[in-house]
């Protein structure tokens, strides 16, 4: 009884775990990245451009050696050095939404500053 108990609290934890971490529809690479590294923190990986890349951009096989290339060889790093410009705040801004499907040209949260 206890297991079954155990299992199934388990099993709903790794379900919420993977709505956590599923890229929302539209999300661009560069708010997934922020999200996740605010939340779980850079392993040292692709661990998150891999995940978001999988669901967002299953075709773009290049992108993981495009990214260390500009100097992103973790997830931590392709924010700091792929995608340096964010709107100085001091609390996450809902994603623009993906401006090309399948590409990780992140959205432009200028259109959002100025509305907001
Ligand atoms: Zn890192
Ligand atoms: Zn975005």
């Amino acid at each position: 009884m206890t297991d079954d108990i155990a299992d199934a609290v388990e099993a709903e934890l790794v379900a919420l775990s993977a709505a956590l971490t599923e890229p929302a529809d539209r999300e661009c690479l560069r708010c997934y990245l922020l999200r996740m590294i605010s939340e779980f923190g850079c392993t040292g990986t692709h661990r998150w451009t891999m995940r978001w890349r999988e669901v967002r951009a299953p075709r773009a096989t290049g992108l993981l050696g495009k990214l260390a290339e500009l100097g992103g060889g973790c997830d931590c790093e392709v924010l700091l050095n792929v995608f340096p410009q964010y709107p100085l705040t001091t609390r996450l801004l809902p994603c623009a939404g993906q401006p090309l499907s399948g590409s990780a040209v992140p959205c432009d949260l200028r259109i959002l500053r100025r509305t907001a």
